[in-house]
C-alpha cells in the first residue's frame, strides 16, 4: 500500500468507524456465534501474493465484526467496561503512525518526557501527593499494559528490596498478603516469582474490607513462624464487590512493619479520585502518606482506549533498582548521566507503545471538568439502578453499591407469611437460573460473581454511551428475568 492508498483506505476506515458507532445500539451486545466459526471464513495459511486491501477491509466487516462483543454498546454492564473515546482512537492512530517503541529517553525523546508530564497531570487529576510526581519528588509515575503487569512489577521491586535489607532472608519466607477479594493479579505474581501468597478472609460484615485485627492476625502468626512479609496488596474497590480495604487500618499495621510494601490496586475504582467528594471514602488521604505504589486503570472506567494502565511508586529507585540491565547497546550519553528518565527500567518488557499520546488527548480533550462529570454521571446512573433494585419486590442488594457497581440478586418476597424462607442453597440455585436466562440475552450483558458463598449478579456502569435510559431498560429487562425465575421455580 503507498501513501495514497493508506489515505484512501483510511478515509474509508474512520467513515465505517462513524457508521459502527451511530449503529452500535441497534447491534446485539453480545457476539452470536459458535466457538471456531471464523476458521470457516479464513484460509488455513496466509495468501502466497499480496492482496487488495479493500478485500482485507471488506473482510474484516463480513468476518471479525459478527464475533465481536460490543464493549462500547451503552448496554454493556458487565465485567468494568472499558470506556473508549475518540480522543484516545486517535491518539493510538497517531502513536502506531510513528511506531516509536520509546524504551530509552534517546530513543524518542517524546515519548519519555510526554509520558513523565502526562503521569503528573494524572497525578494532580487524582489528587495524588506530589510524593509521586516525576517532576516533583524522588517518586514517580508510569504507564504499564494492565493491573496485572503494574502489580508484578510492584512485586519484582518490593522483593529486591526486602532482600536488599535482608540480606540473609530465604526467598522461600517470603509472604505476600492478598485478601480473599483481591483480583487474581496478586496470585498471578505470586505464581510467576514462585512466591508465597496468604489470602486474608473478609466479612460481608465488613463490606469485604481489609481490616486491622485480620491483617495484624495474619502478619502475627506468619511473622512467629519465621515467615516474612513483604508485601500486601490493598484493594480500593474490588472486581467482585467495590470494596474499598481499609487503608487507615493498614497504615496503623503497616507502622509496625516497616519492610512491608503497601500496593494499592485500584484499577478500577481510581479514577473517581478525580472527583474530590470520593477522596475520603477512597482514602486518598492514607495512599498519599504511606502507600509504596499505587495503580489505576485508565482504560477501565477512565476514558482511555484499552491499555493505559497508570503506576506510581512513591520512589523509582525501587524500580530501576530490580530492572535495570543495561547492556552495552542500550547505554547512551544521557542514561549514564542520569540526567533524564528511561522508562524501559520502570517494567518488563523493553519496547513499549506510546501510550502516553492517548492519555494526553484524553485528559485534554475533556479537562478536568469533564472528565469528573463523566465520573459522576456514572456513579449516578448506577444510583438510580441501586435505588430500583432496592425497591423491589424480588430484588435485593448484596452489598452497598459501590461508586458505579451494583450486586444484586433474586430473594424473592415470601407471599405466604408463614412460607420457610429459602436456604442459601436453593437461593443459589434460583440466581443461577436467573442469571442463565440473563446471559442467554443479546441486549445486555452482565455478569456473576460469588461472594462468601452467595451466588449474586453484578452491573457495572461505565460505557461512555450509557444513559438513564439504557438503566431504565436494564433494569426492566432484569426484572422481567427475575420474575420468570421466580414464577419457574415456584411451580
Ligand atoms: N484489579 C481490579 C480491582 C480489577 O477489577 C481488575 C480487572 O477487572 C484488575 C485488577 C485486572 O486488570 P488488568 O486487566 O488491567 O490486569
Amino acid at each position: 500500500m503507498d501513501i495514497e492508498q493508506f489515505r484512501k483506505a483510511d478515509y474509508q476506515a474512520i467513515d465505517r468507524i462513524c457508521d459502527y458507532y451511530y449503529s452500535l445500539q441497534e447491534r446485539s451486545v453480545i457476539s452470536t456465534v459458535e466457538p471456531g466459526y471464523l476458521r470457516k471464513h479464513i484460509p488455513l495459511s496466509p495468501p502466497g501474493e499480496g492482496e487488495d486491501f479493500q478485500v482485507i477491509a471488506d473482510d474484516y466487516q463480513k468476518y471479525i465484526m459478527p464475533g465481536l462483543t460490543h464493549w462500547q454498546h451503552p448496554s454493556f454492564f458487565a465485567y468494568f467496561p472499558t470506556a473508549c473515546t475518540f480522543e484516545g482512537i486517535l491518539g493510538d492512530l497517531y502513536a502506531s503512525s510513528t511506531a516509536n517503541p520509546g524504551f530509552n529517553w534517546s530513543s524518542s525523546p517524546a515519548c519519555t518526557e510526554l509520558e513523565a508530564i502526562v503521569m503528573d497531570w494524572a497525578g494532580d487529576l487524582l489528587g495524588l501527593s506530589s510524593a509521586f510526581s516525576n517532576q516533583a519528588g524522588v517518586g514517580g509515575g508510569v504507564l504499564q499494559t494492565t493491573a496485572s503487569d503494574s502489580a508484578l512489577v510492584v512485586v519484582v521491586a518490593a522483593r529486591a528490596l526486602y532482600m536488599r535489607d535482608h540480606p540473609d532472608a530465604k526467598l522461600e519466607d517470603l509472604v505476600m498478603y492478598t485478601t480473599t477479594q483481591t483480583h487474581s493479579l496478586g496470585s498471578k505474581a505470586a505464581l510467576v516469582l514462585g512466591l508465597q501468597v496468604r489470602s486474608i478472609e473478609v466479612k460481608l460484615d465488613h463490606g469485604f474490607a481489609l481490616r486491622e485485627d485480620a491483617l495484624r492476625d495474619a502478619l502475627e502468626s506468619d511473622a512467629k513462624i519465621g515467615r516474612k512479609p513483604f508485601i500486601l496488596i490493598a484493594t480500593v474497590g474490588s472486581t467482585s464487590s467495590g470494596a474499598i480495604d481499609n487503608l487507615a487500618d493498614i497504615r496503623k499495621v503497616a507502622e509496625d512493619y516497616p519492610s512491608l510494601w503497601v500496593h494499592v490496586d485500584a484499577a478500577w475504582a481510581g479514577v473517581a479520585l478525580s472527583c474530590p467528594e470520593y477522596r475520603c471514602e477512597l482514602y486518598l488521604d492514607d495512599i498519599n502518606s504511606f502507600a509504596h505504589s499505587f495503580c489505576t486503570n485508565f482504560h477501565k472506567w477512565g476514558l482511555v482506549n484499552f491499555d493505559c494502565s497508570a503506576l506510581w511508586v512513591r520512589d523509582r529507585k525501587n524500580l530501576t533498582n530490580a530492572l535495570d540491565i543495561t547492556p552495552i547497546f542500550l547505554r547512551t550519553k544521557h542514561g549514564d548521566a542520569g540526567t533524564v528518565i528511561d522508562y524501559r527500567n520502570w517494567h518488563l518488557g523493553l519496547g513499549r507503545r506510546f501510550r502516553s499520546l492517548k492519555l494526553w488527548f484524553v485528559l485534554r480533550g475533556f479537562g478536568v471538568a469533564g472528565f469528573q462529570q463523566y465520573i459522576r454521571q456514572c456513579i449516578a446512573l448506577n444510583q438510580k439502578f441501586a435505588n430500583l433494585v432496592d425497591a423491589s419486590d424480588e430484588l435485593s442488594l448484596v452489598t452497598k453499591p459501590s461508586l458505579a457497581l451494583t450486586v444484586f440478586r433474586i430473594v424473592p418476597k415470601l407471599q405466604e407469611e408463614n412460607q420457610p424462607s429459602l436456604s442459601l442453597d436453593s437461593l443459589n440455585d434460583l440466581n443461577r437460573v436467573f442469571f442463565g436466562r440473563l446471559s442467554a440475552r443479546h441486549d445486555i450483558m452482565l455478569t456473576q460473581t460469588s461472594l462468601n458463598g452467595i451466588f449474586c449478579v453484578r452491573l457495572a456502569v461505565g460505557a461512555a454511551r450509557t444513559n438513564e435510559g439504557h438503566i431504565q431498560e436494564a433494569y426492566n429487562i432484569i426484572i422481567e428475568e427475575a420474575k420468570f425465575a421466580v414464577q419457574t421455580w415456584e411451580q
